[in-house]
C-alpha cells in the first residue's frame, strides 16, 4: 500500500479498497489482486464521483507510469506512458512550440485518466474531445494479453476504451497529436453580459472566431438576470507580447478541511457578486499566460477540501440544441428556488466534432457543470429534480462527474453501454459500474 489518497475529487462517496496494486514498470505483467477481488486502474483522482472508484474491491495505481517514450519536435507526436500528468507534458512541450490539443479545467490528470473519460475543454466546438487526437495506445488485459489499439487495428477496443471508464484494460502508453503554438500566452477577452440571451449570441459569435469559449453564470441570479455572467474567450497569441506575462506559481493550499463546508449562501453571494462585478461592463482584451487562462482552480492546492468532510456533488448534463436553451432555464430556476446555489456553474456551446469513444459524453448542444456542497437529502433531491429536466429534453449526465444518477438514466442516455459490457476485461470493474449497470450483478 502507498499512501496516495485513493479517493475521488468531490470526496463523496467513501470508498474502501481492499488492496492497491501499483503498476511500475509497462512491461510488467498486470499486478492483480486475489481472484476474488476485481480490479480498476486509478489515475490521478480527479473524477469527481465513482468512475474512479472500486468500493470493497482492489486498484491499480496507475500514476507511476509516469516516463516519456518519443516526442518529435517536427510533428508535434508524443508518446509516453499512461500515468503521465498533463502539467507534465506540458512542461516538456509548451516551450518547444507545441500544446495539448484538447484540456480538462485542470493539468492534472493523467493520460490514461484523459482517455478514459474522453475529457473535453474549452475548444470542444473546434477541437473535439481529448480521444480525437489519440493515434494510438496499448491495453493491457488481465489475461497477460496486449493489444496495440488504433483507428485501424483492433478498433473496437479503440473505440470501447476511449470513454470507456477504465473497464476495459490498463491503458500503459498512449500516442497523440499536439496542436502547435508560437508562444506559451493567450489573447484573452472577458464580458460581462446580463442575461442567458446575451449568452448565446455572444457564444455564436465567439464560437466562429476563438478557439476556446466558455462561460461562467451567476446561478444565484433570477429574474431578468437569469444566467448572467462573465463569457470568456480566446486564442493561442500569435506575436510574443513587447511584455511577457508571468507564468503563475502554484501559491495557495487548503492545508486542513473545515469541520463543515466553508461554502453556505452567504459566501456563494459574495463570491459570485465579487467575481461578477469584479469583471468590468463591456469587453475587455489581453494576453495571459496560458496557465490562469485555462487552469484558474489549479492555483489553489486541494481546493477541494473546502467543502468540509462530507465533501460534495458535481453534476454536469449536456441537451441537445433544439430544448437545450429551455433545460437550461429550468435547471437555473430549479436551483434558485431551492435556495441553494452553486460556486462554481459553467456553461459551454459543444460543437459538431463526433466523439470516437462509444460512451463518450458530449454531444452537440449546452453544457452546464454545477457543484454542490454535500447537504445530505436536501441535496440529492435538488438533484433529482435537475435529472428530471435533463431526462425531459433528451440529455445526459457526465459519468466523470457523477456519483448518484439512476441506473435507468444512465442505460437510456448511454445505450451503447452493452458494447462497453461486452469488452469489459471480466476482472475490471466499479463502483460506477456497478451502480449503473442493473441486473443486480
Ligand atoms: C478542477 C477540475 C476541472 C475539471 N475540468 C474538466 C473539464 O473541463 N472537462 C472534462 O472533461 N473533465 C474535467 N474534469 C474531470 C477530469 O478531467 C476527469 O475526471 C479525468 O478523467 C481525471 O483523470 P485522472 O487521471 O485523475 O483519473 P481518475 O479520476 O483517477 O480516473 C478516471 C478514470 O480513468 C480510468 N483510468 C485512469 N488511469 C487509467 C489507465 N492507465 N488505464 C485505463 N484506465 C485508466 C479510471 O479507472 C477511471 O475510470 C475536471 C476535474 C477537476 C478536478
Amino acid at each position: 500500500m502507498t499512501t496516495r489518497p485513493y479517493e475521488s475529487w468531490g470526496r463523496y462517496p467513501n470508498a474502501h479498497h481492499r488492496a492497491v496494486l501499483v503498476a511500475r514498470w509497462r512491461d510488467d505483467p498486470l499486478p492483480l489482486p486475489s481472484p476474488d477481488l476485481s480490479v480498476l486502474p486509478f489515475g490521478n483522482g480527479r473524477s469527481y464521483g465513482d468512475v474512479c472508484l472500486n468500493d470493497s474491491q482492489a486498484l491499480i495505481d496507475a500514476r507511476p507510469l509516469d516516463r516519456f517514450l518519443a516526442f518529435d519536435p517536427a510533428t508535434g507526436r508524443l508518446g509516453c506512458e499512461g500515468g503521465v500528468l498533463l502539467s507534465e507534458i506540458l512542461d516538456l512541450v509548451v516551450p518547444r512550440g507545441w500544446f495539448l490539443p484538447v484540456t480538462p479545467g485542470t493539468r492534472f490528470v493523467t493520460v490514461g485518466g484523459a482517455i478514459a473519460n474522453d475529457v473535453h475543454g474549452k475548444n470542444h466546438h473546434r477541437a473535439g474531445t481529448f480521444g480525437c487526437h489519440i493515434r494510438a495506445f496499448e491495453l493491457l488485459r488481465s489475461d497477460g494479453s496486449r493489444r496495440l489499439c488504433s483507428p485501424d487495428e483492433n478498433a473496437d477496443y479503440f473505440r470501447a476504451t476511449i470513454g470507456g471508464l477504465g473497464l476495459t484494460g490498463l491503458i500503459t502508453w498512449a500516442e497523440l497529436q499536439l496542436r502547435k503554438i508560437d508562444n506559451p500566452y493567450i489573447a484573452e477577452e472577458t464580458v460581462r453580459y446580463r442575461s442567458l440571451d446575451e449568452f448565446f449570441t455572444l457564444s455564436a459569435e465567439s464560437d466562429r472566431n476563438c478557439e476556446y469559449t466558455v462561460a461562467w453564470i451567476d446561478c444565484l441570479a433570477s429574474g431578468a438576470g437569469l444566467g448572467r455572467g462573465v463569457f470568456i474567450r480566446g486564442n493561442h497569441a500569435g506575436a510574443t507580447p513587447a511584455r511577457e506575462p508571468r507564468a503563475p506559481r502554484l501559491k495557495l493550499a487548503v492545508p486542513l478541511t473545515p469541520p463543515i463546508s466553508a461554502i453556505n449562501w452567504a459566501t456563494l453571494r459574495a463570491f459570485n457578486a465579487a467575481y461578477y462585478y469584479g469583471h468590468p461592463a463591456g469587453r475587455h482584451a489581453g494576453t495571459v499566460h496560458y496557465a490562469p487562462f485555462f487552469y484558474p482552480l489549479d492555483s489553489v492546492a486541494d481546493w477541494n477540501r473546502i467543502y468540509g468532510p462530507k465533501g460534495f456533488l458535481q453534476y454536469q448534463f449536456v441537451v441537445p440544441h433544439g430544448q437545450g436553451a429551455e433545460a437550461v432555464r429550468e435547471v437555473l430556476q430549479r436551483i434558485a428556488r431551492a435556495g441553494t446555489g452553486s460556486f462554481l456553474a459553467i456553461l459551454k456551446v459543444f460543437g459538431e466534432p463526433a466523439s470516437p469513444g462509444l460512451l463518450s459524453f458530449p454531444a452537440p448542444g449546452l453544457t452546464l457543470a454545477l457543484d454542490f456542497p454535500n447537504r445530505g437529502p436536501k441535496t440529492f433531491d435538488l438533484l433529482a429534480r435537475l435529472d428530471e429536466v435533463v431526462r425531459q429534453a433528451g440529455g445526459r449526465l457526465y459519468p466523470a462527474k457523477d456519483a448518484r444518477m439512476r441506473g435507468e438514466d444512465f442505460r437510456t442516455a448511454y445505450p451503447s453501454w452493452p458494447e462497453l459490457e461486452a469488452l469489459r476485461d471480466p476482472r475490471f470493474d466499479s463502483s460506477f459500474w456497478r451502480r449503473v449497470r442493473g441486473g443486480g450483478k
